[in-house]
């Protein structure tokens, strides 16, 4: 009798996972192009039919690449553990004028942060990462050069970022970076067995403040107080074209205000080093 040796389990791993994730976003990519030939021959109803197949397909797919909780193309965590915990994460430093300056407001307030870094910006300012590290922050990778179409990147460029991103890191302040964010939180259909090879966690967030829009301090401490929850993860940045001088204002006032109504400020994941846990992830008591 013929016996069928077939490893079930070799079929049920993440690779698999992870190559239908990638078919069925390119199946997607195909479907409103393929529905074209419903136009022939050519009627309104049809038109109708193939307009509401594009743009219902196209909305899926900015959901998958856009939206910072979407779990489709990456399994990311976008909140903290612990009641009354809240994370403070700045990205696209570090930035030779405002990250110094932003430090030294964490310092006085004695609350540690999450800087998603820039590869290259780190290598040209690897002192103002190890002084992060130093004070207790955590360093985490957001791509070597954030690339703004990170979600059309070709499988080399797209690993090259990420390890690079890491790299740097590493080269800064002595340790491997634990979480990654992309550049405006873009999705890849790769970036799931990317970041496992790599030991990264994705690391999305809750509040987004949108400072890269509005310089109006106003609106930036509505947008975090009027919001905020327990394990909320805030989106910041620590260099934008014009400046963050707007977010260094009122960035004491909303610490200040968080602390009153009981928040904690935790990082956004463990410090680790080389896979040794040094300091706890979650509700990180502030000495
Ligand atoms: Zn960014």
């Amino acid at each position: 009798m013929l016996r069928w040796h077939f490893n079930f389990r070799s079929f049920s791993g993440p690779e698999t996972t992870d190559m239908a994730r990638s078919v069925m976003f390119f199946l997607l990519v195909l479907v409103p192009n393929v529905s074209l030939v419903l136009l022939f021959p050519f009627s309104l109803s049809r038109l109708a039919l193939v307009a509401a197949i594009y743009g219902a397909v196209t909305l899926l797919i900015l959901y998958m690449l856009f939206h910072p909780r979407s779990q489709w193309l990456v399994t990311n965590r976008s909140r903290v553990d612990g009641a009354g915990c809240v994370a403070l994460t700045f990205d696209d430093g570090p930035d030779p004028v405002y990250t110094p300056k932003l430090l030294d407001l964490l310092r006085e307030k004695n609350v540690k942060a999450t800087f998603f870094v820039v590869g290259k910006r780190a290598d040209q300012h690897p002192e103002i990462v190890r002084r992060a590290w130093a004070e207790g922050h955590l360093i985490a990778n957001h791509t070597w050069s954030h690339y703004s179409l990170f979600c059309f990147l070709m499988p080399r460029r797209l690993r090259a970022e990420i390890e690079l991103g890491t790299e740097s890191v590493r080269r800064s302040c002595g340790v491997r970076p634990r979480l990654f964010r992309s550049p405006v939180g873009l999705r890849h259909p790769l970036l799931e067995p990317y970041l496992r090879d790599a030991g990264l966690e994705y690391v999305s967030w809750t509040i987004r403040t949108r400072d890269t829009l509005t310089a109006n301090s106003s609106v930036l401490a509505r947008r975090i107080l009027n919001q905020v929850t327990s394990g909320d993860i805030i989106l910041l940045h620590d260099r934008l074209p014009r400046g963050t001088d707007a977010m260094l204002g009122v960035l004491p006032r909303v610490i200040d205000e968080l602390r009153e109504r009981g928040f904690e400020f935790v990082l956004a994941g463990p410090r680790e080093d080389g896979g040794g846990t040094l300091e706890p992830a979650a509700c990180e008591p502030v000495p």
